[in-house]
């Protein structure tokens, strides 16, 4: 067998668009615009790089944007002042703050500062309390996306089994979270967790969250499952170059896989897109309006094994 390639790229193209038709709706029929606020404090190249992304995808997507750049050495004190602002200001209806940050901040003050209704990265443990009890919850953008490219395989994740490689706040946990709200069956291993190729072998499907490139090998793969590959490693390539690694030993797995997402081109595209689903998502419920629900897009029939 060979799998089928997820395309993330396409996937989250197609979010995109119909984020930016509900966007469009609300501006024509509510005079609602949403609004993402984004705090970026210092200037890491990465980070330019991914909230440049960002004001663009947002402002393509007729959305306002709101971009805040703050000093490398600017105060705890000052950056939780900002937050407050845009916590109260009622354009703003998205509040991301750029993490890492300095190492002088503390990261978890910041983020449990952010109104829950405006989290729209999920981060705050508000969201995280409220997906546990399966209440209407801010979801964070990365298991979302894993949920939703996993869905394009498998319209219906009722009863399958699930397995999740990572027990992160912001992946492994809350995709756990999310997975249990469509009724499959989850299992979250970690480093302490034993035999973990047998574990895996029985999943319908794999959640690789770990970090460590080409980690999850073809004999720890059920013939036919879904492999979601969340993990991204830069290491050194042909000619002096870097490259993109996923978790997943992508050539292999795909001989036996039914379907595989690859790195890059997998998860990283669709994070965000959910991360404007989640604005427009926010805006809703702070309007009052009922929320749409962009987890599930056409499944694509040529993918369904
Ligand atoms: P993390 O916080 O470092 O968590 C890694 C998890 O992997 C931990 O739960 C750890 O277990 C587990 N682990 C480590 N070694 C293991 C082993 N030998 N066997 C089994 N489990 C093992 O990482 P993260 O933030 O969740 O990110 C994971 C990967 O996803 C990274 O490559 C990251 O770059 C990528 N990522 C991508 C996106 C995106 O595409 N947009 C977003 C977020 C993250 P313990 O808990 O026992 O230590």
């Amino acid at each position: 067998m060979t799998a089928r390639i997820i395309d993330g790229k396409t996937i989250a193209a197609e979010l995109r668009g119909r984020v930016a038709d509900a966007a469009h709706r609300l501006a024509r029929d509510r005079t609602l615009v949403p609004g993402l606020a984004v705090v970026l404090v210092g200037n890491n190249p990465a980070s330019e790089v991914y909230v440049g992304s960002k004001t663009k995808a947002t402002v393509g997507s007729g959305m306002r944007s709101f971009d805040h750049r703050l000093p490398a050495n600017v105060s705890e004190a000052d950056l939780l002042t900002l937050v407050g602002r845009l916590n109260r200001d009622p354009v703003v209806h998205g509040i991301l703050v750029q993490l890492p940050l300095p190492a002088h901040i503390d990261s978890q003050k910041v983020l449990a500062a952010i109104d829950p209704a405006k989290d729209v990265d999920g981060f705050h443990p508000v969201n995280l309390g409220r997906l546990a009890a399966g209440l209407p919850a801010l979801a964070p953008c990365t298991p979302l996306g894993c949920v939703i490219l996993a869905k394009t395989v498998r319209p219906s994740l009722e009863g399958l089994e699930a397995v999740i490689i990572g027990r992160s706040n912001i992946v492994g946990k809350p995709l756990a979270l999310l997975l249990l709200g469509e009724n499959a069956t989850v299992t979250v291993a970690h480093s302490r967790t034993e035999d973990l190729p047998e574990v895996c072998r029985r999943a319908d499907l794999v959640f690789a969250a770990v970090g460590r490139p080409e980690f999850v090998r073809k004999g720890w793969i059920k013939p036919g499952a879904t492999v979601i590959d969340v993990g991204i490693t830069r290491v050194p390539g042909a000619g002096g170059k870097s490259k993109l690694l996923g978790d997943v030993a992508f050539a292999e797995a795909s001989e036996v896989a039914g379907a595989i997402t690859p790195v890059p081109g997998g998860v990283g595209p669709m994070t965000i897109s959910c991360l404007l689903a989640n604005t427009v998502r926010a805006a809703c419920m702070q309007a009052g309006l009922p929320t749409p629900d962009f987890s599930r897009l056409s499944p694509d029939e040529s993918m369904r094994d």
